[in-house]
């Protein structure tokens, strides 16, 4: 089943972009998944075409008429979850990528100026998603992220599929550091455990880097990972006496 990703944009020639090379650009040309852009623009209705007008309530920039933006989604084929690139969205996760990634789909809103006319997020049923706690200058880069994460997971895009399971955020921590040869760079060596060839030590290795890394780095992950692993011990004794 193709994944079909279709964007609606006042800057379709922005895509596919990166998409159009390396892994993401070899799938979409075998087909794994296919790639839709509307100009939003298309679909105002005055003679200056105009998608956006000036805030209610007033203040500065413009914001992009509901009107429009409806138009321009109810020509796109329904049954796929339907996500507008914004700020005032959740903030987009792993498995949040991975859900949408297991679907058929989606429809991405990408928004410029300060945004969208908030009624269209009820009116059509929109979930805005942010990428991060941070204001880029319009949506497309933040549909490019949020594509690239769910074609990667998409199945035969990545080599080994078993290459994505210990991946920073899969296990609720980030990743351990990774090394390669030279051996030793510019006075530093590769840690001695990782060439010992004893897999059982290197193990416990990367385990205790993954959790000193994410609790000095990451301290929000690293107070959920806590979280969920005091809870489970004694869900897993519980479990043990019923038996
Ligand atoms: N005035 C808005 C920001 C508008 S930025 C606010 O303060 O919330 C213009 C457009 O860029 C947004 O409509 C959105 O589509 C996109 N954008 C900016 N930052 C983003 C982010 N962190 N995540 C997702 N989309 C973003």
């Amino acid at each position: 089943m193709t994944f079909a990703a279709t964007v609606l944009t006042l800057y379709p020639e922005m895509f596919p972009g990166p998409l159009g090379v390396s892994l993401a650009g070899r799938a979409m040309r075998e087909g794994v998944w296919s790639l839709d852009t509307v100009q939003i623009r298309d679909f105002a209705t005055d003679k200056h075409r105009s998608v956006d007008d000036t805030p209610a309530g007033g203040g500065a920039g413009m914001v992009m008429r509901a009107d429009v933006l409806a138009a321009a989604l109810d020509s796109v084929p329904a049954g796929r979850p339907v996500l507008a690139m914004s700020p005032r969205g959740k903030t987009l996760t792993q498995a949040r990528v991975r859900e949408l990634a297991g679907g058929p789909g989606v429809t991405i809103l990408c928004g410029r100026f300060e945004g969208f006319d908030e009624r269209i997020f009820e009116g059509r049923d929109v979930e805005p998603v942010s990428i991060g706690d941070y204001i880029l200058s319009g949506g497309e880069m933040a549909a490019l992220t949020l594509l690239d994460a769910c074609i990667r997971l998409l199945p035969g895009v990545m080599g080994a599929p078993s290459s994505g399971m210990d991946e920073s955020f899969e296990t609720g921590l980030l990743e351990y550091p990774h090394y390669t040869r030279p051996v030793e760079w510019e006075g530093r060596t590769i840690p001695e455990v990782l060439r010992s060839g004893d897999h059982a030590r290197i193990d416990a290795w990367r385990k205790l880097q993954a959790e000193t890394d994410t609790r000095l780095r990451r301290p929000d992950l690293w107070e959920r990972h806590e979280g969920a692993r005091v809870k489970s011990p004694s869900g897993a004794r519980r479990r043990n006496k019923d038996e």
